[in-house]
C-alpha cells in the first residue's frame, strides 16, 4: 500500500475500532511481521478489534478497498499462516479472549477466537471437564487459531482433531455480514456441514469471531506409561496394538532419540530410537527411567517404565 492508501484505510478502520486499536507505526509493525515459522513480512496496518461486529466492519473496509487481510491469533503457526506476505491489514484477537459460556448440562462451551487453548481446560477443571484438542503449543495458541488450522495434539489418537470438537462458528465475511454456521446443537442441523468446511481453512473463507465447542468429563484417574523402542517400526506397531486392548490409549506422544534430554536420569537415551508416551484410563504414573533404562540397554528391546504417582 502506498502512504496515501494506508492513511485512508487507517482512518476508516479507526472510525470503527477507535484510534487506540488500529496503528501503522513502522516500529510497531515489526512486532507483527512473524510467527513461529522462519518467514517474515511487514503489515501496513494492525487492528485489534473488540467485538465481532467490529471485525466484520474491518473485513468489509479491506475487501471494498482491495486490501489483503491476515488473521492472527496466538501467532504460533509453524507454516507462516499469520505472516502478511502481501502487506495489508493484520487483524489480531488479543481483545477477543473471553470464554462466553460454559454449559455443563449440554457439554458445550462458547468462546471468542482469542481464548488460549489451555485456559479453557483450566476454566473447566473445577467443574471436572476439559477441552480435548491439545496441541503442544496449547499454552500459547488460541482456539481461533486451532479452528483455522484444524489443530491436533496427543489426544488426537483417541478423540480426533479440532474439527471433531467444534459444533458451530460465527464468521465475518467480506460482505461485512456476520454469519453463524452450526451452533450448540449442530447434530440436529440439516444441510451441508459448513462448520467442517470452515475448520482448517486458515481464514481464507472468513474470519472466525465466535466458536461453539464440545467439552468432555475428565477421566477419574489416568496412567501414563513411557515405552522405549529400538526402532520406529516397532514403536509404530506397538501404538497400533494398543488400540485393540481394553486399556486404550487416550493420548500418545512420540519422541526420537535425538530429542530426548541429555541428563543422567535418561540413561536409556542411547538405546532408544523412539519413545512413545501413551496415557490410558486410571492411575497417573511416571517413568522410573534410571532403573528400567538399565534393563533396556541390557536386552536392547522395547521396555515400559512407570512408577505410581498421585494425580
Ligand atoms: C512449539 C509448538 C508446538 C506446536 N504443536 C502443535 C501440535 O501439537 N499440533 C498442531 O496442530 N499444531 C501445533 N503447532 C502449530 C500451531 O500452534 C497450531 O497451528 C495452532 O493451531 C495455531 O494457533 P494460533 O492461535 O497460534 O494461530 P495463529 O498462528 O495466529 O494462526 C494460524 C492460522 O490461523 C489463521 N487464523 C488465526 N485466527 C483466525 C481467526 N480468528 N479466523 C480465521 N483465521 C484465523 C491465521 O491467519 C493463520 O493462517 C505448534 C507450534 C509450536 C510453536
Amino acid at each position: 500500500m502506498d502512504a496515501a492508501d494506508r492513511e485512508r484505510v487507517l482512518a476508516q478502520i479507526r472510525g470503527v475500532v477507535g484510534d487506540r486499536h488500529a496503528f501503522a507505526d513502522p516500529y510497531e509493525m515489526r512486532l507483527y511481521q512473524y510467527d513461529a515459522s522462519p518467514e517474515t513480512a511487514l503489515p501496513d496496518i494492525v487492528v485489534i478489534p473488540g467485538t465481532a461486529k467490529e471485525v466484520a466492519q474491518v473485513v468489509k473496509i479491506c475487501a471494498d478497498g482491495g486490501v489483503p487481510i491476515t488473521a492472527r491469533s496466538g501467532a504460533s503457526s509453524l507454516a507462516g499462516g499469520t505472516v502478511p506476505v502481501e502487506g495489508g491489514v493484520v487483524i489480531t484477537f488479543a481483545r477477543m479472549d473471553r470464554i462466553l459460556e460454559i454449559d455443563i448440562d449440554n457439554l458445550r462451551a462458547v468462546v471468542q477466537p482469542g481464548v488460549v487453548n489451555l485456559s479453557l481446560s483450566q476454566a473447566l477443571k473445577p467443574h471436572g471437564y476439559y477441552y480435548v484438542p491439545d496441541p503442544s503449543s496449547q499454552g500459547a495458541c488460541t482456539i481461533g487459531g486451532n479452528v483455522a488450522t484444524n489443530a491436533g495434539g496427543p489426544h488426537t489418537l483417541l478423540y480426533g482433531v479440532t474439527v471433531n470438537h467444534v459444533t458451530g462458528l460465527e464468521v465475518a465475511l467480506t460482505s461485512g455480514e456476520l454469519v453463524q454456521v452450526g451452533g450448540r446443537n449442530a447434530a440436529e442441523a440439516v444441510g451441508y456441514d459448513l462448520t467442517g468446511v470452515l475448520v482448517g481453512s486458515e481464514g481464507t473463507m472468513g474470519v472466525v469471531t465466535r466458536i461453539w465447542v464440545k467439552i468432555q468429563p475428565l477421566p477419574p484417574v489416568q496412567k501414563t506409561l513411557m515405552a522405549v523402542y529400538p526402532d520406529v517400526a516397532t514403536a509404530s506397531n506397538a501404538v497400533s496394538a494398543t488400540r485393540s486392548t481394553p486399556a486404550r490409549s487416550c493420548c500418545s506422544k512420540s519422541m526420537a532419540r535425538q530429542r530426548l534430554p541429555r541428563n543422567s536420569a535418561c540413561a536409556w537415551r542411547k538405546s532408544a530410537a523412539r519413545t512413545v508416551r501413551p496415557r490410558c484410563g486410571s492411575l497417573a504414573m511416571r517413568p522410573n527411567a534410571r532403573r528400567s533404562g538399565k534393563a533396556a540397554r541390557e536386552r536392547s528391546r522395547p521396555w515400559v517404565a512407570f512408577r505410581p504417582t498421585s494425580t
